[in-house]
């Protein structure tokens, strides 16, 4: 494949951003970072000339693909009206009814910019609530880039500690260890090591991924979720799914649907407005009293800008209006991840797939799926980039970590293309 003019643009580039890229992470997906002219639906089309079928989504956020036309006449109607008022408009009425109306459960929203910043007001609401300092997330679950959950993300299994008090390791440097002094983790679907922490009665909340996107698209095991949110419950604690992956993502009502558990307070942003910066904090009424009583604060210049309410309108109402698109969805990345596992079958390469239809993993050289950060740790990712290299000569744009995203976009003529290139490039993930 070429990519001559993307390396030139990634030596200009560097010159003016570190690394040459704008989210650290884009840094070392391809070698050089491969810089894109447009997309449409699906496909990305790069600066030399390459047509790429797409399964990153740009990191889950473009579950309508690009160029959808309602999205861009909601956004272009929106756009003659204002940019943003900073002020009321009735934009943010009816994207909240929405969204209320389609998340079980849920009877009032706070809206925000990013996931980063949404996590931070779950966090901040359910503080102002308990009045208790602490909070608790999971080995392995992302919520964003700041300090105080940044923490035991991906650490090296050396650094980890025992499985039952793992040890809090910060992401990155920066990250002052005062800044994370309150936050406690814990490996996640262990309901029995949850319990003891619960019961010492000092969690605001605890915080997680419902399917743990972030390492592996790891399931909860049975009963871990229903049983964390009643732990929650009964220790006076906020429970919180960071629904910013499967949010309206694994099924219209996101996670709190799919599982059919309803935590205190969940977390949107990526699918909400398919492809515009916008994220949303949504749970029952008391949860926001703390906001209506003066206890404490949510603001940002940019929360509830028009022209992202618009998008995330449209959004939701191509993926509430449109008729078995969630089943199309699942069934792609259902048929997918058993191309994967039946070609693994016959050819006698170890790999598993865990997750949902609408974003899975593969795991190179797990048999069986892991059921923790530190079972996901152990897959051959050297393996998968052999994989996923050859995947992007044949015409096919993947994370690198073995997640893919499904779209409305990816239709049969793209699950064609997919299984034909899965089955002519799975080899390479022989060890
Ligand atoms: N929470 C989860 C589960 C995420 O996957 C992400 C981003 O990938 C975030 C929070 C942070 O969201 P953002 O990148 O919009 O700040």
């Amino acid at each position: 494949m070429n990519t001559e003019r993307s390396a030139s643009l990634h030596a200009r580039s560097s010159e003016v951003l570190p690394l040459g890229v704008s989210s650290g992470m884009r840094a070392f997906v391809t070698d050089p970072p491969l810089f894109f002219e447009r997309a449409e639906g699906p496909y990305y089309y790069d600066v030399d000339g390459n047509t790429l079928l797409d399964y990153t989504l740009a990191w889950g956020p473009l579950i309508l693909g690009s160029n959808h036309p309602q999205l861009n006449e909601a956004v272009t109607v929106a756009l003659r009206k204002s940019y943003t008022l900073g002020a009321q408009h009735e934009g943010e009425i009816a994207l909240a009814e929405k969204i209320v109306s389609v998340v079980p459960c849920a009877e009032q929203v706070i809206f925000s910019n990013t996931g980063s910043e949404a996590v931070q007001a779950a966090l901040r609401l359910s503080r102002a609530k308990t009045g208790r300092t602490a909070f608790l997330k999971f080995e392995g679950h992302y919520h964003g880039w700041m300090n105080n959950v940044l923490l035991s993300y991906h650490p090296d299994l050396s650094d980890t500690g025992p499985l039952e008090s793992p040890n809090v390791l910060a992401g990155c440097g920066g990250q002052p260890s005062e800044e994370y002094a309150h936050t406690r983790i814990l490996p996640w679907n262990r309901l029995d090591l949850l319990k003891k922490e619960l019961e010492k009665g000092d969690i605001a909340a605890v915080i997680m991924e419902p399917l743990n996107a972030n390492s592996g698209s790891i399931e909860p095991v049975n009963g871990f979720l229903q049983g964390a949110v009643d732990l929650c419950a009964k220790h006076g604690t906020v429970s919180i799914f960071d629904e910013v992956i499967t949010g309206f993502r694994l099924a219209l009502g996101g996670a709190r649907e799919y599982f059919g558990v309803i935590p205190d307070l969940s977390i949107y942003a990526k699918a909400l407005a398919g492809g515009f910066s916008l994220a949303a904090v949504a749970g029952k009424r008391e949860l926001f009293d703390a906001l209506r009583d003066g206890t404490t604060m949510h603001a940002g210049t940019y929360n509830g800008a028009t022209i992202n309410l618009a998008a995330g309108l449209a959004t939701l109402e191509v993926l509430s209006g449109t008729p078995d698109i969630y089943e199309n969805m699942s069934e792609h990345g259902r048929t997918l991840r058993k191309t994967f596992e039946d070609e693994g079958r016959e050819r006698g390469i170890a790999l598993s797939t865990s997750g949902a239809g609408t974003v899975f993993n593969v795991h190179p050289g797990h048999e069986t799926a892991p059921t923790d950060y530190r079972g996901y740790a152990g897959v051959d990712i050297d393996a998968y980039t052999q994989f996923r290299r050859a995947m992007l000569e044949g015409g096919l744009q993947l994370l690198p970590d073995g997640r893919w995203y499904i779209g409305a976009t990816h239709g049969p003529d793209e699950l064609v293309t997919a299984q034909e290139a899965i089955r002519n490039t799975i080899g390479k993930l022989k060890a």
